[in-house]
């Protein structure tokens, strides 16, 4: 992940010292020495994120902050408040003044890619949404989110196979007036989306269950998908840590809890989620009938050209690749022919499910027509879009299509042509082009496979 990152801070030596963390982990840096150089450089530059210190002469790094967050050009850009102070106060004050995380100096090389890496997954899902939302589908002007709609009581469930730890954390949530279960072991937990659960604090600890193989379950399942996890995990399980990020989680704590920091990232993070879910309730309201695909709810051509004649925009503008994958039900004529066209639509709608299923939030899946779907892949390289083509591919060819008529099950099989964006010259015709050429490919080397384009 790449990013271009502010760093504020007075003294020269601070500023190069996370720059060189940053710049070893490919970020690109700026700096400002102040708060009145940040406020400049955020609102020409306007940086994926600003790591702000605290203490500075003048304008200190609260009321920068304040200040950045007043102001509709960069409201939206995400502060990590750095603090010197190990006052917890100090931190929440931080969350008080509209930061949406803090680090405490000196900092450390995971906490930093911790908070930088959360910080901007979620932005990337929020300004996906929000595009969404805006683009041309003239629903209005954007509501302001109320406060309300998002800080009630959080539900936390915290699974954890220490009784202790996790009736500590939980009693901690209680006192602050959330509500908190705790579950020992991770049995079946398939209906966590009907309870209405904010918040999944997962120990790393556990002897009992797999932790990062339960995050990753979650992650991909759709009805789980937007809840957060929260890892909780010791100084030695650090590397677990970073690896459960990269698989979805939201955050991690660092064992023994500190209640104010607890109390931090909860709130953070139920703030998250739901603007999340009120942003993803406002697409799915605001979208007309126009761009849903009738039969399986997947967006139709329309919707798919004017998405990704956008993605590639801003792709080209920020230099993230974005990939396309081309999926063509196999022999789906004959599915037609012998069952009949009531049977071939069941099958289109249980594909769509399962391409659904196994897409990321961020990605958009079409149908633009017959039994052919697109799913497009922002900020995503080809060789992960060729991983998530196989992934889908495997989902659909691994069990048989259950249809209600005549209750029997079809083996169905997909082939798939991955494609990336080659650079500013490439064209969406040509993007979709080479798409279908390696879906050509595929259906030639035998079908219920992926191919792909190298640019
Ligand atoms: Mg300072």
């Amino acid at each position: 992940m790449s990013a271009r990152v502010l760093v504020v801070d007075d003294i020269e030596a601070n500023r190069r010292l996370l720059q060189a963390k940053l710049e070893a982990q490919y970020f690109t840096v700026m700096h400002a020495e102040n708060g009145q150089q940040a406020l400049d450089i955020a609102r020409t530059e306007k940086p994926e994120i600003i790591l702000l210190d605290v203490m500075m002469p003048g304008m200190d790094g609260y009321e920068t902050c304040k200040r950045l967050k007043a102001d509709p050009r960069t409201s939206f850009i995400p502060v990590v408040m750095v603090t010197a102070l190990s006052d917890s106060e100090d931190r929440v004050r931080g969350l008080d003044v509209g930061a949406e995380d803090f680090l405490t100096k000196p900092v450390d090389d995971f906490a930093l890619m911790a908070r930088v890496g959360a910080l901007l997954r979620y932005n990337a899902v929020a300004s996906e949404l929000r595009q969404r939302q805006a683009s041309g589908l003239k629903a209005g002007a954007v509501e302001v989110i109320s406060d309300e709609e998002i800080s009630r009581p959080s539900r936390v469930f915290i699974i954890d196979d220490n009784p202790r730890t996790s009736l500590r954390m939980a009693n901690m949530l209680r006192d602050d007036g959330h509500v908190a279960t705790t579950l020992l072991e991770a049995g079946d937990m398939s209906n966590l989306a009907d309870m209405g659960v904010d918040i999944l604090i997962l120990s790393i600890s556990s002897q009992s269950f797999d932790a990062l193989k339960l995050c990753a379950h979650f992650k991909m399942t759709e009805s789980t998908r937007s809840i957060s996890i929260i890892l909780v995990c010791d100084q030695s399980e650090r590397q677990k840590a970073g690896k459960g990020l990269d698989i979805g989680a939201s955050d991690v704590i660092i064992s023994p809890v500190d209640r104010q920091e607890l109390m931090a990232r909860v709130r953070t993070q139920t703030r998250r989620s739901r603007y999340i879910d009120v942003l993803r309730k406002r697409v799915d309201r605001g979208l007309e009938l126009s761009v849903i695909d009738q039969l399986t709810g997947l967006y139709n051509r329309r919707y798919m050209v004017s998405q990704l004649q956008q993605v590639m925009h801003r792709s080209v503008m920020g230099g993230k690749p974005v990939s396309v994958v081309m999926c063509d039900i196999d022999h789906f004529k004959s599915v037609n022919d012998t069952y009949g066209h009531d049977v071939g639509d069941e099958v289109l709608v249980e594909l769509a499910n399962r391409l659904r299923e196994n897409v990321r939030p961020m990605d958009i899946v079409c149908r633009p027509g017959g039994e052919e779907f697109l799913v497009i892949m922002p900020d995503t390289p080809g060789d992960l879009a060729c991983a998530a083509a196989e992934r889908i591919r495997r989902a659909v060819a691994s069990a048989p299509f259950h249809v209600s008529s005549g209750s029997r099950d079809i083996s169905i099989t997909l082939s798939a042509g991955v494609s990336t964006i080659t650079g500013d010259q490439d064209t969406m015709a040509d993007l979709t082009k080479r798409a279908d050429t390696a879906l050509y490919q595929a259906k030639s080397a035998g079908r219920n496979r992926v191919e792909s384009i190298a640019a």
